[in-house]
């Protein structure tokens, strides 16, 4: 029912006329609000001790659906698409960026799409000052991989970082190899059909790690970091993705990063893996050997690309992954 039709009905005029036109009209539909207009905003919640913050970047439209999942049956994936009353032109991603304070330290976990943002990315640096901080004040940066979508954010187009005090901490394994990473090693990934696309990534990767590298701590898989922190190597959608567990007094959660990069597609069907995989085999072997615990050990995650804000469980309906997100009450 379009807004014309709705005024002819008797009731629904009457309920019409109380309610502004713009909630009827072209204006109410989220996608065409312009792009500096779109929400950002932030999420509080408290972990044990430690306060922590979602942040959002905006979301990633991607509208190559027939390649999103490159072992997917496409006609199967639409159809998931359509039952779930998503989109079949798109598939949108969520860029929830965390952002923990403990008594001393102020940590991000990745950084936005920032240098490469389009019209819906690049909002961090709003999000973060509509939580009350500054750039300066970010004292420690987790980076899960180097993604642009996760480093991006890093550096100003001018190579300046844009977290100056942070200490950069990423995988020894993910440095190295985006470091020298050619064509080659992407014979087993969905990039492979994207020759262009990884001729601008890989050079511009490089130049965020290099201008990143004064900064950088290399992950410790084997010792916690400041008490709360500790690091679990999840190989395959990048060589060293790592994922992060927070603990506090009683709670825990685990941050995935790209470990799942939507819900409905990707939880019953892990196997068809992801677009941005970088070897396809490894990162399926990982995605359902992580699922599997998270399943059995009823993790709380967030996850960096999953629904706003990103916070839920994983549950094993016979042999399906689901991802049951977790509910909210209130707005803010
Ligand atoms: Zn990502």
């Amino acid at each position: 029912m379009n807004r014309r039709t709705l005024l002819k009905t008797g009731s629904c005029a009457a309920i019409a006329s109380i309610i502004p036109p713009a909630i009827f009209g072209k204006t109410y539909a989220k996608n065409e609000i312009s792009a500096d207009k779109q929400p950002v905003g932030f999420r509080k919640l408290k972990l044990g001790e430690l306060d922590l913050f979602i942040l959002s970047d905006g979301y990633i439209r991607d509208k190559n659906v027939a390649d999103y999942s490159p072992r997917a049956n496409v006609a199967q994936l639409k159809s998931i698409l359509k039952n779930n009353f998503r989109s079949v032109e798109y598939i949108d991603m969520a860029m929830n960026i965390l952002l923990v304070k403990t008594n001393n330290k102020l940590i991000m976990f990745d950084s936005g799409m920032g240098i490469f943002a389009d019209e819906n990315t690049g909002r961090i640096l709003k999000s973060l000052a509509e939580a009350g901080f500054k750039p300066g004040e970010i004292t420690d940066i987790f980076i899960s991989h180097a993604h642009p979508d996760h480093i991006g954010g890093l550096t100003e187009k001018n190579g300046a970082l844009v977290y100056p005090n942070a200490k950069h901490h990423i995988s020894k394994v993910e440095f190295d190899f985006w470091m020298q990473a050619t064509d080659n090693d992407f014979k087993n990934s969905g990039l492979i059909k994207q020759l262009d696309f990884l001729k601008t990534l890989l050079p511009a990767t490089r130049n965020i790690l290099t201008k990143i590298k004064p900064k950088i701590n290399y992950y410790d898989y084997q010792n916690p970091l400041y008490g709360n922190f500790s690091f679990i190597s999840a190989p395959g959608h990048t060589p060293g993705m790592t994922l992060v567990k927070i603990k506090s007094g009683n709670e825990a959660l685990l941050v995935v990063a790209d470990l799942v990069h939507n819900d409905v597609i990707l939880f019953p069907h892990p196997e068809w893996g992801f677009s941005g995989d970088t070897d396809l085999d490894i990162a399926i072997a990982s995605r359902k050997k992580v699922l599997q615990h998270l399943a059995e050990t009823k993790s709380r995650i967030i996850g960096y690309h999953l629904p706003c804000p990103g916070l839920g469980y994983v549950k094993k309906s016979g042999n399906e992954f689901e991802w049951v997100q977790e509910t909210f009450y209130t707005p803010v």
